[in-house]
C-alpha cells in the first residue's frame, strides 16, 4: 500500500510525524491489530513537501528533531498570495501524483497546502484522507475554514478529532451510513496532535536563552500568528499593548509573518515581553509545560496547553476547540472588546475539568488501522 502525505506548514509537521511513526510501527510490525498485518505487508510512505513554511527554524527543525522522514519531493512554492499558492501546489502536486500513483493521498488540517493536496487527488480519482476532519470556526473570512470546508467535502476518509467534529459533519449534510452513492466515512480517531504531546513530553528540551531571562517567578507564553490579527494593525497594536502591560514576563516566540507585520506597523513591544525566534516543537513543549499561562491564536497551542494541564487565553473571537472552554482550560479574549491583561491575570492558577477531551493517545493508530483495514 502506498499512501502519499502532503505537508507544508509547521503544524503539519507535528501531526503527520505521528502517523510516520506509527506507519514505521506497521512496518516492523509493532503494535497494530492482527486484521491489518494480513492486509498488506508494508506501507510505502510519499512524503510532499509543498514548501509553504520553509525557514530553518519553522521547517527543518521540525524533521530532524521529531525523526520525519526526509521529505520525497519539495515543491518549494512560497511567499505568493493565497490563489497563486494554491493553484502552483495544486499543479505541482498533480505532477508527482500521476507518477507516483498512491493509494491515498493524506491531507492534514487547514492550510492551503491542505486543500490544494486534497483537489489535486480528488481530480485524478485518487481516494482523499482528512486528519482533523469537521472543525469549524463559522467565520468564513478565515482562509482556514474555507480550506477545511473544501477538503471536508473533497475527502473519502474524513478523520475527526472528537465527537463535536463528527457532529459538525452531520449537521452539514455529511451521511451517517455509507450507501451506494456515498464512499465517505466519518469515524472518531482522537487527536494526532495529543499523540504528539504524549511523546514529545518526554524529550523536552529547556531552551537555552531562558536563563537569560528573568523568569524565575514565572512567566506567560505568547503565540500569535493568525492573519486576523496579525493583518490588521488596530487588532495587533491592541494584542501587544494589552501583554505590555501585565506585570509578569511574557515569553513571544515570534512567528515570521507576525515579526514582518509588526515592523511594518512599527508596533513597539513593552519591556516585559521577550520576543524570541520561532523555536523547535522541543522547546515549545517545554515552554508551555513551565508557563503559567498560554496566550495564544493558534489552533494547536491551545490544545497542547489543555494538554499540560496549562490555562490557555485565546486571542481570538471565536475557537473551533469549544470543547476547551467548555471544560474550563480556555478563555476567548476577542482583542478588540477584551482586556486580555485582566483575563490573563484571572485565569492564573485555573484548573477546568479532568477529561479526556482527544482519545486516548492513539489517534495515529487508530488513522492507519482505518486505512489498512478498509
Ligand atoms: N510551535 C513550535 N514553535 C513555535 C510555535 C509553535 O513548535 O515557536 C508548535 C506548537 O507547539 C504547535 C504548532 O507549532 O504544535 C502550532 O502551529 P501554528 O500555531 O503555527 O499553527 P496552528 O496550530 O494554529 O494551525
Amino acid at each position: 500500500m502506498k499512501i502519499a502525505t502532503i505537508i507544508g506548514a509547521r503544524p503539519q509537521f507535528i501531526k503527520a510525524a505521528t502517523i510516520s511513526r506509527a506507519i514505521h510501527d506497521y512496518n516492523t510490525k509493532v503494535s497494530i491489530s492482527e486484521s491489518s498485518i494480513k492486509k498488506y505487508s508494508q506501507i510505502t510512505e510519499i512524503i510532499i513537501h509543498t514548501g509553504q513554511h520553509y525557514d530553518a527554524n519553522m521547517s527543518d527543525i521540525f524533521f530532524r528533531e521529531m525523526a520525519i522522514p526526509i521529505p520525497d519531493y519539495n515543491l518549494r512554492i512560497q511567499e505568493c498570495r493565497h490563489g497563486a499558492m494554491t493553484g502552483n501546489m495544486l499543479a505541482g502536486i498533480e505532477e508527482i501524483l500521476l507518477k507516483e500513483k498512491s493509494d491515498w493521498v493524506l491531507v492534514y488540517g487547514d492550510t492551503n497546502s491542505t486543500l490544494s493536496g486534497a483537489l489535486a487527488a480528488a481530480k485524478l480519482h485518487i481516494p482523499v484522507a482528512h486528519v482533523e476532519a469537521g472543525l469549524r470556526s463559522y467565520n468564513r473570512s478565515m482562509p482556514e475554514e474555507i480550506n477545511r470546508i473544501m477538503a471536508d467535502q473533497l475527502s473519502t476518509f474524513l478523520f475527526c478529532p472528537n465527537e463535536n467534529a463528527v457532529q459538525n459533519l452531520y449537521k452539514e449534510g455529511f451521511p451517517h451510513q455509507l450507501s451506494k452513492n456515498n464512499k465517505q466515512q466519518i469515524f472518531n480517531c482522537g487527536d494526532v496532535m495529543y499523540d504528539a504531546s504524549l511523546y514529545y513530553a518526554q524529550m523536552a528540551k529547556r531552551p537555552e536563552f531562558v536563563e537569560k531571562l528573568p523568569v524565575d517567578e514565572g512567566y506567560i507564553l505568547a503565540t500569535i500568528h493568525r492573519a486576523e490579527n496579525t493583518d490588521d494593525p488596530l487588532r495587533l497594536k491592541k494584542v501587544m499593548q494589552d501583554l505590555s502591560k501585565l506585570s509578569i514576563p511574557v515569553i513571544l516566540p515570534l512567528h515570521p509573518r507576525t515579526k514582518v507585520k509588526l515592523e511594518q506597523s512599527a508596533i513597539r513591544l513593552g519591556s516585559n515581553i521577550f520576543s524570541v525566534e520561532p523555536v523547535g516543537f522541543l522547546q515549545m513543549v517545554w515552554l508551555e509545560r513551565h508557563a503559567q499561562v498560554i496566550v495564544t491564536d493558534s489552533g494547536g497551542v491551545q490544545k497542547e496547553a489543555y494538554f499540560y494541564g496549562v490555562p490557555c487565553v485565546t486571542v481570538r473571537d471565536e475557537t473551533e476547540w469549544v470543547e476547551l472552554i467548555d471544560a474550563g482550560w480556555n478563555w476567548l479574549a476577542p482583542p478588540l472588546s477584551s482586556d486580555l491583561a485582566q483575563v490573563v491575570t484571572e485565569v492564573i492558577g485555573s484548573k477546568g475539568n479532568d477529561s479526556q477531551l482527544y482519545g486516548n493517545g492513539d489517534a495515529a493508530k487508530n488513522i492507519l488501522e482505518n486505512l489498512t483495514i478498509q
